[in-house]
Formats: structure tokens, sequence, C-alpha cells
């Protein structure tokens, strides 16, 4: 199917990009693929959970080593580093052409994926908390989730930071947090003025996840995404957080927020969601070639057909749409709402886009050998997780009504 893949879109990208495109595409192909059939068998894999810690739980040290060393000397490690920090500094739209092709598989690739909140370190915070996340010896969260407080955290957060001396204490209960129990550092937000709130009243804190008065509830939220939870309650109880813990300035922390949304759940859902339906397109397309009832493979049916054509179809909109964005966003242009459409359109268009290559497959598309069921609860879910529709058409049409 290489004339529906991203190929295809060669024309309009820079040849240094497709470079990159072809190393990782090359990439899944010969060390990831051949190890998808151990990661869907076993039950140590999560959602949420970052790409090096997930592989970790999942394979033996020599096939994660050889991984890490494959990336750190193609460079592929730094790809999302900017150069000011010793990456590689590749721009959105390359980042998003090469994590579209190791969205291919759920196998996942290690980099250092660095929220982007931290390039706001200061002072000693880039030794304490930025490098060793970038050199993979520490990993993060973001809490910013309450039990009431989902699609309107500004308006409904709970938990408190109150100064007192050198030191913010902090007191409230965060719910859903990705990889709290495997995080070293939590990038939490706390109100720090109930007047001003998300106008400068919300602060963010990096967090020692076993600072005193961190408490994470274990074993973390039971969720249709794997049978190993990466969800977690997180109680902050008088927790004691040194001033210089703040990152940024204080009250700015609900903006740190909404820019890591941006780029990272809404954004790069768009290559998160290709590479996956590109899959399932070209899955359905060699099932229906090979599938015969009634005397003909199913691809003759037009019914199959004309699922395969939708399902082309979202791809190559997707696609373009997001490469649009993803150019946009190197221009320096505040892609607030084309973010959220991408996220929109990406997580829509690819539930549906998984949910015929299922129905393609009749009972296989069931089977857990294959990887559609779980790209298909890994797309639904991002219609929720980091922002649901609901609010990405509120973000879309504050944009087109001026607001
Ligand atoms: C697997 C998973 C991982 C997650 N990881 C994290 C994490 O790492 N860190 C973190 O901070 N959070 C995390 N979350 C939380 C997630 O971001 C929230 O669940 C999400 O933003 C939705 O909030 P909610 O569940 O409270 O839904 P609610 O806000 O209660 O919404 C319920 C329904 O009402 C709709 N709705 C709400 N307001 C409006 C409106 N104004 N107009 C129309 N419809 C509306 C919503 O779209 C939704 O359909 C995670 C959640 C899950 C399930």
């Amino acid at each position: 199917m290489e004339s529906t893949s991203a190929d295809s879109s060669a024309y309009k990208l820079p040849p240094e990009i497709l470079e990159y495109q072809e190393l990782a595409k090359r990439l899944v192909r010969e060390e990831l693929l051949p190890l998808e059939q151990e990661y869907l068998a076993h039950s140590g894999h999560a959602y949420g959970v970052k790409e090096t810690i997930n592989l970790k739980a999942v394979f033996k040290k020599d096939v994660v080593d050889r991984l890490i060393k494959i990336s750190r000397d193609t460079g592929l490690w730094y790809m999302m580093v900017p150069e000011k920090f010793g990456g590689s500094g590749l721009s959105m739209l390359a980042q998003v052409v090469v994590l579209e092709q190791f969205m291919y598989t759920p196998v996942p690739f290690p980099f250092a994926n660095v929220p982007n909140i931290l390039y706001e370190c200061k002072g000693a915070q880039i030794e304490r908390f930025l490098k060793p996340v970038i050199e993979g010896e520490k990993t993060t969260c973001f809490a910013q989730t309450e039990a009431n407080a989902g699609s309107d955290p500004g308006g409904m957060m709970q938990t408190r930071a109150v100064k007192d001396g050198k030191h913010w204490v902090l007191n409230g209960t965060k719910m859903w947090i990705s990889m709290a129990a495997e995080s070293d550092i939590m990038m939490v937000q706390a109100v720090t003025d109930a007047e001003k709130r998300q106008r400068g009243g919300i602060t963010m804190f990096l967090v020692d996840r076993h600072a005193p008065g961190v408490q994470v509830e274990e074993p973390g939220l039971r969720t249709w995404l794997g049978a190993k939870s990466s969800q977690y309650i997180v109680r902050f109880e008088n927790c004691r957080v040194p001033e210089e813990n703040v990152i940024g300035e204080v009250g700015k922390g609900f903006s740190f927020g909404q820019k890591w949304l941006t780029i990272h759940d809404r954004l790069l859902r768009g290559p998160y969601c290709l590479g996956k339906m590109q899959r399932a397109l070209d899955m359905s397309v060699d099932w229906a070639k090979q599938r015969v009832t009634f005397g003909k493979p199913i691809s003759e049916r037009q019914a199959i057909q004309w699922r395969l054509v939708d399902m082309y179809i979202d791809i190559m909109a997707l696609r373009s749409m997001t490469y649009e964005m993803a150019a946009r966003a190197d221009t320096g242009e505040d892609i607030r709402a084309e973010a959220a459409l991408v996220k929109l359109t990406s997580t829509e268009w690819g539930t549906r886009c998984l949910d015929s290559a299922i129905q393609i497959h009749g009972a296989m598309g069931e089977s857990l050998e294959l990887p559609l069921t779980l790209f298909y609860r890994y797309v639904r879910h991002a219609q929720i997780g980091g922002g649901t529709s609901e609010i990405q058409r509120v973000l879309i049409a504050r944009k087109l009504l001026g607001k």
C-alpha cells in the first residue's frame, strides 16, 4: 500500500525530513515489528507510560538496551529536544513526520520525551530537573485533573498552595494522573490565588514524587486501556515544596499547562493517530484481498471497498491538516485552535477508521494477536484524555467567533 502511505506526501517535504522519515520507517520494519507479537502478548505494557518504561516492562534488558543505543546512535533520542539544550532541534513538522512512522506499531521506540513545560526551567532547575529528563534518567507526570475538575480545571481546581517562608505548602487530591507511580518529578498545578485562578492564580510546581506529604494510591485506576493501570489518584497533604521548585513565575502555571496540552495532547495526536490509521488501512487491504467468502475475495464487494475508501480519505485529509498545522507552529504562529482541530479530527476519524478495520477483519479483528483493538482503545480514549472532543470544539468555536 505504498501509494497511500505518508511517502506520497513527499512532494512537499524537504529532503532532510524525508531522510528522517525513511530512517524511522526502516527502524519500524526492522526493529519494532519483529517484537510486536511479544509486546501484544505481554500484560506489562500500560497506557500513558513513557516509551522506555513501557519497553522495560515487557522486554529483556538486552532488547531495551539495543533500542536505546540505536536511538542514541541515530540522534533520534534527541529529536524533540531544542538545540540550545543539546538536542537535534527538529522542526515540529519533522517531529510529526517521524512520530507518524513510529506510531505504525504499538511497540514503543525510546527517545527523550520531554514535556515542553520543562524548557521553562531556569538556573539550577536545568541541572536538577531538565537534564536528567532529557537523558532518560528521570521521568515526569503532569498533574492537573481532579475528581471534579476535568474539562474545567481553571474554574474547579481545589488543590491549593500556600506560601510559608521559603516553601509552598500543597494540599489537595489529583486524579487520573498518568505515570504518577512511575515518575520522579510531578508537574503539579495548584491554586495560589483563588480570585484570579486561571488568570494568574494557578502555579506549577515541580514536586519530588517521594517527598513527604505525597501519596500515590496504588494499584491505580483500572481502565480498558491495559491490564496494568498507569493512572493514579495522588494526594498532597501538607507537602512542603521549596520555592525554587516553582516553574516559571508564580501564577503562570495554567498557561504552561495549556502549552503542554497544545503540543503534546493535541497537535501530536495527529501523528499518534495517523500511524495507527495507516497500519489499519494497510492491514485491511491485505486482509480484504485474501479473505474469500461466497467464492470471491471480500475486496470485490463494494461494501468493503467503500469502507477502505473512507479510511483512505480520513488518512489523507488528516495528514494534510496535521502537516499544515505543524508547519504553522514552526513559524511561531499561535496554533491553540489549530491543534484542537487536529486533536478533534485525528481522534474522531481515527476511531471510525479503526472501527472499520476491525469490522473488515471479522472475528480476526477482535483477536488480541493483532494490534487493532489496542489501537482502537488508545485512539478512542484520546477523544477524552487531554481535553474531550467537546472541549476541542469549544476552543475552535472561540477562534471562529473571534473570542
Ligand atoms: C487514561 C487517562 C489518562 C489521563 N491522564 C491524565 C494526566 O496524566 N494528567 C491529568 O491531569 N489528567 C489526565 N487525565 C484526565 C483527562 O484529561 C480528563 O478526564 C478529561 O479532560 C475530561 O475530564 P472529565 O473526565 O472530568 O470529564 P468532564 O469534564 O466531567 O466532562 C464530562 C462530559 O461533559 C462534556 N463537557 C464538559 N464541559 C462541556 C462544555 N462546556 N460543553 C459541552 N460539553 C462539555 C465533556 O466533553 C464530557 O463528554 C486522564 C484521563 C484518562 C481517562
